[in-house]
């Protein structure tokens, strides 16, 4: 989320919970312009919309399509992703205007509901619910995906099943949710790649795969 006054969103965990409806904006806006990119395209564009100031519901659902397409350009696939974001923000005006009471209803309604939006898919509305309002909802994203499997823990490549899994191991919380995300993050991209570098991996120890490695 971005602090006042600035144009570049940042991680800021002391702010869970703590959220103004613009922060809660840009973060459902950032989890639908980092679908098939990378976080560092995305940060291009929250910065281009912040700087034109447009990351309000009624500014998101007038803007000219071309001008929208220009400004998130960076994300890749700037004309599919400038029509989701007005038609999230024509839903959210819609169910009132705010993101806070729209999203914070019944979680499995809210998600369905989420869910029933063009361009909405698991992963983009569980990070909304998640990140944008603190609901206790596991997001699994193909880095999640690919250590789980590796470790051993599961065989599921179905999302709902490796969500139950994780949500079934663990407490409920929102934060320890958003916690585990950023460490499987941090896991695929400084040793869970794609070619995964098991030495000095952390988890080495109690990873199937790493065992195995370190054992050839
Ligand atoms: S030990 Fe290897 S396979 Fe297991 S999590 Fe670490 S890098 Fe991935």
């Amino acid at each position: 989320m971005t602090p006042i006054g600035e144009f570049v969103p940042r991680y800021r965990p002391e702010f869970w919970g703590a959220l103004s409806e613009r922060e809660r904006l840009e973060i459902a806006i950032g989890a639908i312009l980092t679908q098939n990119t990378n976080w560092g395209n995305v940060c291009v564009a929250l910065e281009r919309l912040n700087r034109a100031q447009v990351l309000e519901l009624e500014k998101l659902s007038k803007i000219k399509l071309q001008k929208l397409q220009s400004l998130i350009r960076s994300s890749g696939y700037f004309r599919q992703k400038s029509r989701k974001i007005k038609v999230f923000a024509e839903a959210a005006l819609n169910r009132g205007g705010s993101l806070k009471n729209w999203l914070s209803g019944p979680l499995e309604e809210t998600r369905n509901d989420l869910l029933s939006l063009w361009g909405i898919g698991p992963e983009t509305a569980d990070s909304i619910l998640l990140y944008a309002v603190q609901r206790p909802i596991f997001v699994v994203d193909a880095y999640t995906l690919r250590i789980s499997r590796r470790i051993g823990w599961v065989r599921e490549t179905s999302y709902d099943k490796l969500q139950k899994f994780f949500e079934s191991h663990l407490p409920k919380k929102s934060f320890l949710y958003a916690e585990f995300h950023a460490l499987f993050v941090s896991l695929a991209k400084n040793h869970c790649r794609t070619k995964p570098l098991c030495a000095g991996c952390p988890i080495a120890s109690f990873c199937a795969t790493g065992l195995r490695v370190m054992k050839t």
